[in-house]
């Protein structure tokens, strides 16, 4: 027996009322505050992802699917979203357009990470990205889409975690200070801090071992190491979410984890679990990323945010998604002649903008009417041999139970306006 890959899902039919909730919401979102939405490719050149992520980085040390083409040529299944969209800005010539670029898209994420709860290999984000504008209010405009786009799903108890990483005029010295702080504990460290504290010291603040924790409360804070012009923008960003009426928390251990972030970082939690890996979403300011994909300098920011982790928090709070649309029309018949009847009359409502689905084959009409009932159904419509004599169909309207013969010719109109 063959099962999904590990770490993957089906989205069963039942389960996508939840997908297609979210994805509208977001779109209509994006709507409002001007985003445009843009589709990259599943996978692109692996050198992309290492130079941007990060040579050091969890997903490009371990967890991306990069293969051989039958070129040869490395090829690397998206692990993030970003980094493609940047690659997109910069062949396209987007910087000739308005700017900011407002972006968003919906997409496929690969990461060969351990499967656990609300942890896939392959995983849907909604992201977006606002490319060309180094404003703070910029910033605020960001988080806000993040934080009214889980409040148009209906999602509470959710805290925005904000911090600053600096840039790279400041995070050098603020890295020397942190490997300090941790070079005196290295005794204890864990064995992937041990690591970290090598090749990508920023790291060291989130991890989730207990004693490593216990060093990153007291390590130094990167928002006390910032460069006047970081500080500067971090201030105009907090005053601007105040503006915005948006509630934040300052936690000096946000730090995500890809090396581009600079200046602004912000992760959104359940509340109470902030620090567990459970965000719902995260993101920041980029500015150096598309200088370093060869582009011209150009500030940007973005978010994106984990669609089943979102199901799981809808399900968890009781947010239920709007039922779709029912299947208005079910259409069972008895005998050869009705059933070419049914056929025809199965592709006239359809025809007429009516969603019908009909019995094929040969179940009797008890079984049929189960079958409708099971399908929800708002109507009915049977059509035996007496039906076919008379050109009628019986009309039963399910929710009531009642029925009434009306005119074969007459009924799709009748259910057009109904
Ligand atoms: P990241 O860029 O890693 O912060 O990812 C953005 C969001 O995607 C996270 O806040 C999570 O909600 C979600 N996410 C990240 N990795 C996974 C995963 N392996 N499985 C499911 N959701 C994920």
């Amino acid at each position: 027996m063959y099962k999904s890959p590990r770490g993957t899902a089906d989205i069963l039919p039942g389960e996508q009322g939840y997908f297609r909730f979210i994805e509208e919401r977001a779109a209509l979102l994006c709507q409002l505050y001007g985003y445009e939405r843009i589709d990259t490719p599943v996978f692109e050149d692996a050198r992309l992802f290492i130079r941007t992520i990060g040579p050091g980085t969890d997903i490009v040390e371990k967890e991306t699917y990069t293969f051989d083409d039958r070129s040869g040529q490395a090829m690397t299944l998206r692990p993030e979203g970003t980094a493609p969209i940047c690659r997109a800005y910069i062949e396209h010539g987007m910087h000739n357009l308005p700017q900011p670029m407002r972006l968003y898209y919906f997409a496929s994420i690969f990461r060969y990470e351990r499967p656990q709860k609300g942890r896939y290999r392959q995983h849907q984000q909604f992201g977006v990205e606002a490319i060309g504008d180094g404003d703070p209010a910029l910033d605020a405009e960001v988080i806000d889409v993040a934080c009214q786009f889980f409040d148009s799903l209906g999602i509470g108890n959710l805290s925005l975690q904000l911090n600053s990483i600096g840039c790279k005029l400041c995070r050098p010295a603020y890295l020397e200070e942190l490997k300090g702080h941790y070079s005196a504990h290295v005794d204890r460290l864990c064995s992937d801090c041990k690591a970290r504290l090598r090749k990508n010291p920023l790291r060291l603040m989130d991890c989730k071992k207990p004693y490593c924790q216990d060093i990153a409360q007291s390590a130094p804070r990167s928002i006390e190491h910032l460069c006047p012009q970081c500080k500067e923008h971090f201030e105009s960003v907090v005053n601007y979410l105040l503006i915005l009426g948006i509630p934040f928390e300052k936690n000096h251990r946000l730090v995500r984890g890809l090396d581009y972030y600079t200046k602004t970082v912000f992760e959104i939690q359940p509340q109470g679990e902030e620090g567990a890996q459970s965000a719902v979403g995260g993101g920041g300011r980029y500015d150096d990323l598309i200088e370093e994909l060869g582009g011209k300098p150009t500030p940007a920011i973005g978010f994106a945010v984990g669609i089943e982790r979102i199901v799981l928090n809808m399900k968890q709070q009781g947010v239920i998604p709007p039922a779709p649309s029912a299947q208005m029309v079910f259409v069972a018949y008895l005998g050869d002649e009705a059933k070419a009847e049914a056929v025809k009359l199965t592709a006239e409502l359809r025809r007429g903008g009516i969603a019908v689905v009909s019995n094929l084959g040969d179940r009797s009409l008890k079984a049929q009417l189960r079958q409708a009932n099971t399908l929800g159904v708002a109507y009915a419509l049977i059509i035996g041999e007496e039906e076919v004599d008379s050109r009628t169909v019986m009309l039963r309207d399910m929710a009531k139970g009642e029925q009434r013969k009306v005119s074969m010719d007459e009924v799709v109109g009748l259910l057009e306006r109904s």
